[in-house]
């Protein structure tokens, strides 16, 4: 069902830059009234812009008035006009100065003279569903937001020229002829038209599916430069676990001290490592103990380990291998799905570890000294290369979020069971109406077909303002 677009009648306002004092706050105003409110308020220190009467693009020095006439604060007006706008729809821009107070007062003004709050992404959510924008595109207007760092805003600004849609709509094309080729057969039996050959429409739905399992792969990437890794830092007491986090957070978050055992519990933080985040949780070291408490952690610890995205497992160089690095060595091993990198510390000291038995385990080994820094860099590259996939080919450089991909995912499930369907001779009316299960899915990604729950979703992630 196409989601039919409603007209707004209302005009809303929001603050559009952090609620925190800073230089310039900005109150958008956006709706067929925009500008009409934007009149009461403003005057212009000239006396001769009024707002409604101003060219789209221009803007204004003036005064911020309340509806009671107080003199509020000064600033720029800049007027944009439907349907030149972001939302598509006339509106005003409020520059003021950026105090908390002053803001909330010129908002006020804004209500006053009528604006309603905007919802949280309303003015995306507006220009989407004036055509200003793709879901897609809109999507990746919170994915550029919220990058922090140059790959994740890369990805996302892919998405923002429109990529992901372009790359959707390839595929979604390519189905629809095969729909149109297979209806038609379906449809016109008596017109003779070619039965579609099974072998070249296998060879067609492989190439879809092949394409959108690039697109959805996407997603793995994404997911990590968006939310970050799953860190865990493991080892045993006193191989110098606190010590690394800290120095990878670049401040003192653990306690570190010289008693084995200290870190008792799972201390999380997030840091910023080059281009990713590492969520990291410093746990208590695998070892047995006697100490309840001690082993509570521990345990935690374990479950925390199967879980994450990496494990980063340290080492002492100046000590021998002990039962709890062996048990750490096979842990590592046998975890499914989850990352792991050896880091070989304190390698200020002199050298009692057995490295050969670590470098034959673990893929990835470096040294490091965490008590001066040493091998940070060298552990930041690893990480980034065991996560991110740097390439030429556009599908690894688009930000895809969960929806898109659950969209992605069950749109090839489809395409799947409709090669198998035309590899077991099922009737061609069957195939077809798988298939449009999966054009379905695509053109629900794109947000060209698409239901008012799905929308409000997407757009209720976003925050108010933008
Ligand atoms: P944890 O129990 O694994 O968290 O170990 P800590 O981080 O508390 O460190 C235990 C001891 O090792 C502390 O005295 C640290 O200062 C020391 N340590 C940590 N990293 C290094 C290093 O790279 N070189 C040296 N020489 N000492 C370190």
């Amino acid at each position: 069902m196409q989601f039919s677009v409603e007209k707004f009648s209302d005009t809303v306002a929001a603050i559009s830059t952090p609620r925190a004092a800073g230089g310039i706050s900005v109150i958008r105003i956006s709706g067929e009234n925009a500008l009409s409110i934007a009149d009461k308020i403003f005057r212009s220190v000239s006396g001769k812009k009024i707002p409604s009467q101003m060219e789209g693009y221009t803007c204004a020095y003036g005064k911020f008035m309340s509806a009671s006439g107080e003199e509020l604060d000064d600033g720029i007006l800049t007027v944009f006009k439907a349907p030149h706008s972001y939302t598509g729809e006339d509106i005003a821009e409020l520059s003021c100065h950026g105090g908390i107070y002053v803001t909330e007062r010129v908002l006020r003004a804004v209500y006053d003279n009528g604006a309603i709050p905007a919802q949280a992404g309303e003015f995306t959510k507006r220009a989407f569903l004036n055509g200003k924008l793709t879901l897609t595109q809109a999507e990746s207007v919170m994915d550029i937001i919220s990058a922090q760092g140059k790959a994740f805003h890369r990805r996302a600004m892919n998405v923002r020229d429109g990529a992901l849609f372009r790359e959707i709509s390839k595929c979604s094309s390519r189905l629809l002829t095969l729909l149109g080729e297979i209806g038609a057969w379906i449809d016109y039996p008596e017109d003779d038209i070619p039965e579609v050959d099974s072998n070249v429409m296998t060879d067609n739905l492989m190439g879809i599916s092949a394409q959108l399992q690039n697109i959805s792969h996407a997603y793995d990437n994404s997911r990590i430069l968006r939310e970050g890794i799953d860190t865990v830092i493991a080892g045993k007491p006193n191989v110098g676990k606190s010590t690394l986090m800290n120095l990878l957070a670049g401040c003192d978050k653990s306690i570190v001290t010289d008693i084995a055992g200290t870190t008792r519990d799972i201390v999380e933080e997030s840091v910023r490592l080059g281009d990713v985040v590492l969520r990291l949780s410093d746990t208590a070291g695998l070892h047995e103990t006697g100490d309840a408490v001690e082993s509570v952690g521990i345990e935690r610890a374990r479950k925390k380990m199967q879980t994450a995205d990496l494990i980063i497992a340290v080492f002492d160089n100046s000590t021998s291998l002990t039962d709890d690095d062996n048990e750490l060595i096979e842990f590592c091993k046998n975890a499914q799905g989850v990352k792991a990198i050896a880091c070989i510390n304190k390698t200020d000291m002199d050298n009692k570890l057995d490295r050969e038995i670590i470098i034959n385990n673990f893929e990835n080994v470096i040294e490091i000294s965490a008590g001066n820094g040493e091998g940070i860099n060298k552990l930041q590259s690893v990480i980034y290369s065991l996560f991110i996939t740097e390439s030429n080919n556009i599908y690894d450089d688009l930000a895809v979020n969960e929806r898109q991909k659950q969209c992605l995912d069950r749109a090839i499930a489809c395409i799947n069971e409709a090669i198998t369907a035309v590899h077991n001779g099922i009737t061609l009316d069957a195939v077809n109406i798988i298939l449009d299960d999966a054009e379905n899915y695509l053109l629900e990604l794109t947000g060209e077909r698409t239901t008012e729950a799905v929308v409000n979703e997407v757009f209720s992630h976003f925050c108010v303002g933008k």
